[in-house]
């Protein structure tokens, strides 16, 4: 199957606090998304593996993904090592992208910078008929990096109004990670502690320079191109 949009994280919810509204736009409009999680969080304070994929799952489903898979790479353990770089790279040769997000390179996670690093070299990697030639390079997708904690240089901006009720739908899927019911065998993090809240804020303010109520802001390396002929023309 060919994906027109592959979307890598860390952790399953990494995709989704960053660029949830995104997906759902282009699902939405017929694009085909599928959504790719390099370990299953197993390090994660709250939450077990089982349930995380239960609820990276439904939050697929809530978005309209084609797939989501999950490459069991170690969780605080994606370095840059030959065997990950494969298995990143086959996931992208697998489903011939036409556009690969990934987490944006500087974030208080280290899994999420590793990440980052890793699919970049992976998106490379995915275009040299020379690499793993038992599965075809396949021509270079577009690149661009999505905010999970840090905000960066904001390269792009995709309104989300509309698909902002189903951003919090998605999100509200990670029970284990965002709630905190009294009882539960869970500690306080960082998520527990008005996270959607903080998203919510943040994807207000991504809208701010544009007038845009909910935005989600993505980076790139390489200069966005654009025909100036149909701007001219307005
Ligand atoms: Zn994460």
């Amino acid at each position: 199957m060919k994906l027109d949009i592959l979307v890598f994280g860390a952790h399953a919810d990494d995709a989704e606090i960053g660029m949830a509204g995104t997906i759902a736009k282009h699902t939405a409009a017929g694009f085909k998304v599928g959504m790719c999680d390099l370990t299953r969080a197993e390090m994660s304070s709250n939450g077990t593996v089982e349930l995380r994929e239960q609820e990276a799952q439904q939050a697929a489903a809530v978005l309209g993904a084609e797939v989501r898979s999950n490459l069991g790479l170690p969780d605080r353990g994606l370095y840059i090592t030959e065997g990950h770089l494969a298995a990143v790279t086959a996931e992208i040769r697998r489903y011939a992208p036409s556009m690969v997000f990934a987490p944006y390179w500087e974030d208080r996670h280290p899994d999420h910078i590793a990440c980052s690093k890793l699919v970049e070299e992976a998106v490379f990697n995915a275009k040299l008929r020379k690499y793993m030639p038992d599965k075809p390079a396949i021509p270079e997708p577009g690149l661009y990096f999505y905010f999970i904690n840090d905000l960066g240089r904001t390269d792009l901006i995709v309104d989300v109004t509309a698909q902002y009720p189903l951003k919090e739908q998605a999100l509200s899927c990670y029970r284990s990670q965002f709630g905190l019911a009294p009882g539960e065998d869970a500690v306080a993090t960082p998520l527990t502690e008005g996270y959607i809240e903080r998203v919510r804020s943040r994807d207000m303010l991504l809208g701010q320079r544009r007038l845009i109520p909910y935005a989600e802001g993505f980076a790139g390396k390489v200069p966005y191109t654009v025909d100036l002929f149909d701007a001219a023309r307005k």
